[in-house]
């Protein structure tokens, strides 16, 4: 760990280093996509994520930009389900969807537990949805949207570290144990969640980052979460480049990511998958990113281990943890 890390990391900190929002309008998603994923039966079917146009998450993680397309203020109630009509009438015939808000779905000054109604009648037809919460905003109120719904519902956390004193400079605002207490609160009531991860965040080096993000994996299935997500850290909240210029973060390299991955894959004990959005980001390496980027993609369909791509670079792989 640094020894430079002697910033007070702290709501205001955060706030103030933010560059500015994007112009978002609160009738419409701020984007949609679709992608293959592999379900917890085992099939490799197509996923719609819709990434709703919502107020602002009230904790303001370290490493978080998700701030960036939010609005300052509480959307109306019927926006969020405005929103999903609309992508809806355009969406192809998919059988599972994300539903992203850039913060908690079950946080009621996000989503009014008035929407939930038109929302599950909205997405009636497709076999799963997945939405996103801060374990500490799981209670009854899941249940009582899970019970309007047809669909099963899956909720997504973020455990982010199982290293007590990082998680805390995250300002996440929870512990493990406030994990593990959400995590055993779904088991309990038979609703799957899935846990992100992240691979080196601040604070931390490269072999250590390998090493947490495995512990984490260990961490969230022992608290059972179904589905783990491990996402390489990122710059580019304004918080994170000071953190970078004062030697405090660096960016993980993709061999980790691959590292981590295998490992994950190898405890056969739950769905591993490795966020492989923009991953020319953590390799200097032309020529194999785009082979190893495929590699981490069919790993992730096929929660199987994919041959190690073999190239001039790999003299430059870290240690596997420590
Ligand atoms: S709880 Fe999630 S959305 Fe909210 S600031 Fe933290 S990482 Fe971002
Ligand atoms: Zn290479």
């Amino acid at each position: 760990m640094s020894k430079n890390d002697e910033v007070v990391i702290n709501n205001k900190w955060i706030v103030s280093n933010r560059g500015k929002k994007n112009i978002v309008d609160s009738r419409r998603p701020y984007g949609w996509l679709i992608e293959k994923e592999r379900t917890a039966s085992g099939k490799i079917e197509d996923t719609a994520i819709i990434f709703l146009t919502n107020s602002e998450c009230p904790f303001h993680c370290l490493m978080c930009d998700l701030w960036k397309n939010t609005t300052d203020k509480p959307v109306p109630v019927g926006a969020i389900p405005d929103q999903i009509e609309w992508v809806l009438t355009q969406l192809p015939e998919v059988k599972h969807l994300k539903l992203y808000n850039s913060g908690s779905f079950f946080d009621e000054k996000a989503i009014s537990e008035a929407d939930y109604i038109r929302i599950a009648s909205l997405v009636e037809n497709f076999d799963t949805i997945v939405v996103e919460s801060h374990p500490k905003l799981i209670n009854e109120k899941c249940l009582r949207f899970r019970d309007m719904l047809k669909p099963e519902l899956e909720i997504a956390m973020g455990l982010e570290i199982a290293h007590p004193e990082i998680l805390k400079k995250l300002n996440k605002q929870m512990t493990l144990e406030d994990f593990s207490n959400a995590a055993s609160f779904l088991n309990k009531n038979e609703i799957r969640s899935r846990a992100f991860i992240l691979l080196r965040p601040p604070f931390l080096s490269e072999s250590e980052g390998i090493y947490w993000a495995k512990k984490s994996i260990d961490f969230a299935f022992n608290a059972g979460v179904e589905c783990c997500t491990v996402i390489p850290v990122r710059a580019g909240n304004g918080a994170m480049e000071l953190l970078m210029k004062n030697g405090d973060f660096s960016l993980p390299n993709i061999y980790s990511l691959e590292t981590v991955l295998e490992y994950g894959i190898k405890l056969h004990t739950g769905r591993v998958f490795a966020d492989v959005w923009d991953l020319g980001l953590f390799s200097s390496c032309k020529k194999c990113i785009d082979q190893r980027i495929n590699r981490l993609t069919t790993m992730n369909l096929n929660q199987t281990i994919d041959d190690q791509i073999v190239c001039t670079c790999d003299s430059a792989k870290p240690e596997n943890g420590f």
